[in-house]
């Protein structure tokens, strides 16, 4: 029986899975959900000598029950293929006391690249499934990381076009040389003359837009986004839980059923609520630890059960976790309130009129598995200190918000289940804040990106990723730029309309 996906929200019909991918947010402005979560059809110990692409293949079918058995084996095989710089994938490391779940091997050296190398394939299959065949056209605003993970997605995928927005001056000189080097016909980056705000508003703006929309259908494309709360980039996510379950039990670390906890450097909670969903789907996952930096609103949440979003905005050493709406956290929301959606959608109005909510004593006892704490700059910049001296491993800041926070979690309670750490991205991606954490930034090298890459290659030994090397010399192939109000101007021009 296939698995269809419902609102969390309420008022739409159920849908399938290939219509949710291709929808991405519900009409009601709900976000999909699946109508149950599938248990694994057979047990992580028979998995234990499986590829990552053949766990994928085994987690995702459940979850996509109306893609056959050959549409998402080839979108497998084209997501997670020569694009990593290891055949594992998402290789189990041992730093100290915790395993870490490198998830940074991809295209763009961030954890991101674990779902967006697959949606842009689940997207074109699904178009071809539901009988349209309209051209994809992907619009995305970015602060830097998103972006880039997206274009090296979408990159050359035929039935598809993208374009990014960035703010021209608000992003890092490497996330910028990232995207204005992006190779692939379909590909399109604008630098905005404004910040982010603009940006996003602007792309909010033309996705509304019903002149440029009809415009589009003449043509033959359709919007779609390939944003954190799509369906598309959630299940490809729970894959690497159960394939981390799976290595801890090859390696001997766990007898099966022995449970393990994770903890996740979490933002707009799509990576732990993965996890949550690998729990439910059967592995044994005792706790979920959902570390927050210093725009803390998770651990508040989880300390008082109340949701409240009217405080400053801290930018921070770990900026892709610097959110203080964590759109995904609506999925846990609804399944807490009893997968009611008029519940949902109440605390849900009571979030965008008045920036808050509360759940009831009840909903916040079903959040018993959650452990939820922060770490401030300070303490994330020890954390990667410390391990850097007692262990000679190098973690980027994001890590080290999580790492931080596990060793809080362990001082507190004692608790010595086994434990991994979700490692979001490479420390190559954030130089200035890990070196200067681990005492290796000399005012020398402070504005040059490319010193920095080698002194952090000195300090670590780790190699520098293919992702960083081939920006040395890269050509720039994205000049365009434009003013917030020209963006629509801007994207008849790149799709060939004006
Ligand atoms: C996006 C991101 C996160 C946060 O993940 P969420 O799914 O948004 O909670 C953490 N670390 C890095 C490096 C990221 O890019």
């Amino acid at each position: 029986m296939d698995l269809l996906y419902r609102s969390t929200r309420g008022a739409n019909e159920p849908v399938t899975a290939s219509r949710a991918i291709l929808q991405g947010l519900a009409k009601d402005g709900g976000l999909f959900v699946p109508d149950r979560i599938p248990q694994l059809t057979f047990g992580p110990e028979l998995m234990t000598g499986y590829t990552y692409q053949e766990i994928a293949y085994q987690v995702m079918k459940l979850f996509l029950t109306d893609y056959t058995e050959e549409e998402l084996r080839s979108c497998i095989d084209k997501a997670y293929d020569e694009k990593f710089d290891t055949v594992q994938i998402a290789p189990l490391v041992k730093v100290g006391d915790a395993y870490h779940l490198e998830l940074f091997h991809g295209a763009t050296i961030a954890f991101k690249d674990m779902a967006l190398s697959i949606l842009p394939h689940l997207m074109v299959t699904a178009q071809k499934k539901n009988h349209l065949d309209r051209e994809i056209v992907i619009l995305t605003a970015t602060s830097g990381d998103t972006g880039k993970a997206a274009l090296a997605g979408f990159a050359d995928v035929a039935g598809t076009r993208i374009i990014v927005f960035y703010p021209k001056n608000g992003v890092s000189k490497i996330q910028q040389l990232q995207m204005v080097t992006q190779k692939g016909a379909n590909t399109a980056v604008v630098g905005i003359h404004g910040n982010f705000d603009d940006a996003q508003t602007g792309v909010k703006k033309l996705f509304g837009d019903r002149d440029l929309a009809a415009k589009m259908e003449v043509a033959g494309f359709c919007f779609s986004s390939a944003n954190s709360i799509n369906i598309g980039r959630l299940v490809p996510q729970v894959v690497y839980y159960v394939y981390a379950y799976t290595r801890l039990l090859a390696q001997g670390v766990l007898k099966n059923g022995e449970p393990m906890n994770v903890v996740v450097p979490t933002g707009n909670f799509g990576n732990i609520l993965a996890a949550f969903y690998a729990r439910q789907m059967g592995i044994p996952i005792a706790k979920l630890i959902c570390a927050s930096n210093e725009n803390k609103v998770l651990f508040d949440f989880f300390s008082t059960g109340t949701y409240d979003r009217n405080r400053k905005f801290i930018l921070t050493s770990s900026p892709s976790m610097d959110i203080l709406i964590s759109s995904n956290l609506e999925r846990l929301i609804y399944q807490i309130a009893g997968c009611d959606p008029d519940k949902c959608a109440a605390l849900m109005q009571s979030l965008s009129e008045s920036g808050k909510y509360s759940i009831t004593p009840a909903m916040k006892a079903k959040l018993e598995p959650f452990y939820g704490n922060y770490a401030s700059e300070q303490e994330t910049a020890d954390r990667i200190a410390r391990v850097y001296r007692e262990e000679g491993y190098v973690m980027d800041t994001h890590t080290a918000v999580a790492s931080a926070v596990y060793e809080k979690y362990r001082n507190e309670t004692k608790d010595e289940t086994v434990t991994v750490v979700a490692s979001t991205a490479s420390p190559y991606k954030f130089l200035t804040s890990v070196l200067d954490a681990v005492g290796a930034l000399t005012p020398d090298i402070a504005d040059d990106e490319f010193a920095k890459v080698d002194r952090l290659y000195e300090v670590s030994g780790v190699a520098v990723p293919k992702a960083v090397e081939e920006l040395r010399n890269a050509e720039i192939l994205h000049k365009r730029e434009c003013d917030p109000e020209d963006m629509k101007d801007t994207v008849l021009e790149i799709l060939g309309l004006k």
